[in-house]
């Protein structure tokens, strides 16, 4: 395989003083064309080695030669992708782009009928898994005429002639899938030109250079792991290592290794490392602070991050974390300061570019320390939500998005206080819909009504907890699981069961998520 090249050490690059930051005119360059200006660097290491920038493009070239079988364009057709977190993965994301598609990265642990949904709702036509996927994705992709192409090397043509032109910044780019209010998830899109301002938000704030190298703990169809850790080490020819999934013991012997300049997680991340950390002896513990103390940041985001696991981390590690705040449909909004004090319980100022608002019920402005809706605005923001016009339409007023995070500023740091509908819970870093829980649970034979909260837990932020209505008979919370398992994603699953006779309802009969999460033994406080 002549992309990957045999090299013992993962950590032989030398800085290359040329390709620091870029500025002025090269930011009108679509990210497609400012990756692999220095083909020879290692762009990705994975599970198989490493792979340079020329090798990742070649087989980006490649891949979209396969996905045209001969037309010159995709003109936005829709790509899946369901593959692990690796070179090929970043392969078929440049390889779709170049092909002029839109890439729809496909979740690895969810089942099939999640897969389904989001094949129908983006409207796919193409699809790419690796070897180890492929087989899981072959029925579902059948069934609906789409066409699956392996993403590995054997059976797929050398790319023999250039594709055509490069995408524009206004051309969509990629579609991920977020959950809300309404049920199942829907899809957002991003074009060329807010990712690339993404990156470049992300790039300026945490002064990206070619010489970071940082390893990815995170899934790829989520922004978090694709756009801030992945997108933003390739545009800034910097390095990233695919750790295969999250695993705390492996990940300390990959910072134990060094030569890493990054490190970005959701606080699950971080508590779990605090764990492993406290579970390890004396010299063990010794070499995973050094570890720490070697990289030049460490960033946690996509869910709240308790003050304690702050105060934890800062002792075990020397690390202060960078706390952000942002959602898959606007990137990053605010953040803590590269240099300057970061103060535990907030996420800081507006990122670069990024305009953000606090506006209370009466849509007025909040002054200091009140809460209110957080709205932004800004060339990062998603287009629409794919195939879904009025729920778009919702979701911005007079061109700010709004967020649906109630938050308060307190002297220019900005607080987020929680989600103003309590039907969505962060779980381990994950968005979930409550409303699209209790649909499944639903279906169970004995199930006749659920609701389904969020109970405040130190290691995941949320635990997804369900209350059910079962005339009588009896439920346990495996058979459960084991039910919800063939329709939803694992982290989706209730950890919590409480089978009661009816569901509190408020005076117009429906369902107080507040009264539930008491029964659960929740404080009633919150949201
Ligand atoms: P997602 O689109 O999956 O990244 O989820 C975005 C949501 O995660 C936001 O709307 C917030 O509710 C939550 N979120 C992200 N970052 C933070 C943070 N630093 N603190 C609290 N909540 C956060």
């Amino acid at each position: 395989d002549a992309r990957r090249e045999d090299l013992p050490d993962l950590r032989g690059d030398e800085p290359d003083p040329a390709s620091h930051h870029r500025e002025g005119d090269v930011r009108a360059l679509s990210l497609l064309e400012r990756i692999g200006s220095h083909p020879e660097r290692t762009a990705v290491v994975d599970a198989r080695g490493r792979t340079t920038y020329g090798g990742l493009l070649a087989s980006a070239e490649a891949i979209a030669t396969a996905l045209l079988a001969g037309r010159a364009s995709l003109d936005g057709q829709r790509v899946a992708i369901l593959a692990a977190p690796g070179a090929p993965f970043v392969a078929a994301l440049l390889g779709a782009w170049r092909a002029g598609g839109v890439a729809v990265p496909l979740a690895l642990p969810h089942p099939p009928a999640e897969h389904a949904h989001v094949l129908d709702d983006a409207g796919v036509t193409l699809a790419l898994a690796d070897a180890e996927n492929a087989g899981r994705l072959a029925p579902v992709a059948a069934e609906r005429e789409v066409r699956l192409l392996p993403l590995e090397a054997e059976g797929r043509p050398a790319a023999t002639r250039r594709t055509g032109d490069l995408p524009r910044a206004g051309e969509a780019a990629l579609i991920l899938y977020t959950s809300g209010t309404t049920g199942k998830p829907k899809g957002a899109v991003h074009a060329h030109g807010s990712l690339t301002a993404q990156v470049d938000s992300l790039s300026a704030a945490w002064e990206w250079s070619a010489d970071d190298a940082l390893p990815n703990v995170l899934p790829l169809h989520h922004t978090h792991g694709l756009v801030n850790v992945t997108l933003c080490a390739l545009a800034n020819d910097a390095r990233v290592e695919m750790l295969s999934g999250f695993d705390a013991e492996g990940c300390w012997r990959r910072l134990e290794e060094g030569g890493l300049s990054l490190f970005m997680a959701v606080p699950t991340v971080y508590a779990k490392l605090a764990a492993a950390w406290e579970a390890a002896d004396a010299a063990e513990r010794a070499r995973r602070s050094d570890a720490c103390r070697r990289l030049r940041l460490m960033v946690s985001g996509s869910a709240a991050l308790p003050a304690p696991l702050f105060g934890r981390w800062e002792e075990l590690s020397g690390h202060r974390l960078l706390e952000r705040y942002g959602m898959t449909e606007i990137g990053m909004a605010l953040g803590n300061p590269l240099r300057g004090e970061r103060v535990p319980g907030t996420v800081g100022a507006p990122m670069p570019s990024v305009e953000v608002a606090l506006v209370d019920e009466s849509g007025g402005a909040c002054p200091d320390g009140a809460p209110g809706e957080l709205r932004v605005k800004g060339p990062t923001l998603f287009r629409e939500y794919h195939g879904r016009p009025e729920e778009t339409a919702k979701a911005f007023a007079d061109g700010w998005f709004l967020t649906g995070d109630v938050a308060a500023r307190e002297e220019g740091r900005f607080r987020i206080l929680g989600r103003a509908s309590s039907d969505i819970l962060k779980t381990g870093g994950y968005k979930v819909s409550a409303l699209e829980i209790e649909d499944v649970l639903r279906l169970h034979p004995a199930v006749t009504d659920a609701a389904v909260v969020g109970l405040p837990d130190e290691e995941w932020g949320e635990r997804v907890a369900a209350a059910v209505v079962t005339g009588g008979a009896s439920l346990s919370l495996d058979s459960l699981r084991t039910f919800a398992r063939e329709r939803l994603a694992p982290y989706k699953l209730p950890t919590r069961l409480l089978v009661l006779e009816d569901l509190p309802r408020n005076a117009m009969g429906k369902v107080t998520k507040a009264a539930v999460r008491t029964l659960f033994g929740a404080p009633s406080a919150g949201r």
